[in-house]
């Protein structure tokens, strides 16, 4: 099927939305750049029940999170939550806003989850649909962090694919869908498409500092630029292979994983000051790990006894996404090809050890 007839049946069918078919539901979220609402639409005779919408009233960076939603919807639908229409409107008191609506994925983030007391547990039938066969302990823990870590590889790697850099990875921002029982990506407000120069020039005030890798810019300062889009199409490819934009969205995946499995590095408190332990040891894991663990609390060495199973393959991988140099980090592609995801290949690693 030809893509421009494609297109050109989806602009006719695809439904549009304006102001007055959304009614307000409860708020579920407030940043710097705009207010996120659960919504539904008013009772259209014509349409099928949609059931329920989150819309995202954003301030002037709606427009590159809309196009950011676009690009997702056509090449990578199942990265993130379920993009449905974005417009302007200019109707409002406040002035232009861009209206993004999204379906409805489900209540809870990554960091809602990982509150609970219960994390992983709480997680489990989420996403494996029953109870393990297996007594509560590391291994089943471990099971249920690789299964989670897997499933935010795996979206990341279909936005690195398509060009795109989230550069806000953090557990706010990865939502489980309960629709497909997985974990998606969702706030694409502060995400680069490199393929076509969107918002190429990094703002870095937008990065959350929590999860942000140590480099300043993504792109080094060498191209500091946005070059006309057609030119940017033709040497992004080039310039993605040498500076690894993608890899400042592992980095902060590490950071997640790290969380996951060190219950004491769950709160922003102790995150901020882990940053500070790992800066002060040069951005490097093995040599934080030396300095904390002769003194380590229960809580520590519960989370390297969980990455040290199977011959310490959760920390080899912890540790190749959480690196000073981008270039030196694994790509999402490649730790999802990583023995720590696969079994029999935990036998082959300890065989060539
Ligand atoms: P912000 O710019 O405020 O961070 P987000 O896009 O991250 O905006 O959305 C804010 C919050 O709204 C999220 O943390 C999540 O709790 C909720 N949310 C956003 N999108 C969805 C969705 N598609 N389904 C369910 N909840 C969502
Ligand atoms: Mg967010």
């Amino acid at each position: 099927f030809d893509m421009f007839v494609l297109a050109f049946v989806e602009r006719i069918f695809r439904p549009t939305y304006r102001k007055d078919d959304i009614v307000l539901g409860k708020k579920l979220g407030e940043g710097a750049f705009g207010v996120v609402y659960r919504v539904s639409l008013a009772k259209k005779p014509s349409s099928k029940k949609e059931g329920d919408l989150v819309l995202k009233k954003a301030t002037e960076y709606g427009a590159v999170e809309i196009w950011m939603n676009e690009r997702v919807r056509r090449a990578c639908a199942s990265s993130c939550a379920d993009f449905l229409y974005g417009f302007l409107e200019s109707s409002s008191k406040k002035g232009s806003e861009y209206w993004l609506l999204w379906r409805y994925e489900g209540e809870a983030t990554l960091a809602d989850l990982m509150q609970s007391k219960e994390f992983p547990y709480n997680v489990e039938t989420m996403i494996l649909g029953e109870v393990q066969n297996m007594p509560k302990g590391l291994d089943r823990e471990n099971k249920i962090i690789q299964t989670i870590l897997r499933q935010l590889l795996f979206a990341l790697d279909g936005l690195h694919s398509t060009g795109i850099v989230h550069r806000d990875i953090k557990p706010q921002n990865v939502i489980f869908s309960e629709g497909s029982r997985t974990f998606k990506i969702i706030d694409l407000g502060a995400a680069a498409d490199l393929r076509v120069g969107i918002n190429y020039i990094p703002k870095e005030f937008l990065l959350d500092p929590r999860y942000s890798a140590p480099e300043q810019y993504i792109m080094s300062t060498q191209t500091p630029s946005a070059p006309s889009a057609p030119v940017a199409a033709a040497l992004s490819p080039v310039l993605w292979q040498m500076n690894l934009p993608d890899r400042f969205d592992i980095y902060s995946t590490g950071l997640i994983f790290l969380q996951m499995a060190f219950p004491g590095l769950r709160t922003d408190s102790s995150l901020i000051q882990f940053n500070r332990q790992l800066k002060r040891c040069d951005y490097d894991l093995v040599a934080w790990r030396k300095s904390v663990e002769p003194r380590a609390t229960a809580d520590l060495r519960k989370g390297f006894e969980l990455l040290d199973l199977d011959g310490g393959i959760g920390w080899e991988l912890l540790t190749s996404m959480v690196r000073y140099k981008a270039r030196q980090r694994i790509s999402a592609k490649a730790a999802l090809a990583h023995p720590y995801f696969d079994r029999e290949g935990l036998l082959v690693l300890s065989f060539m050890q």
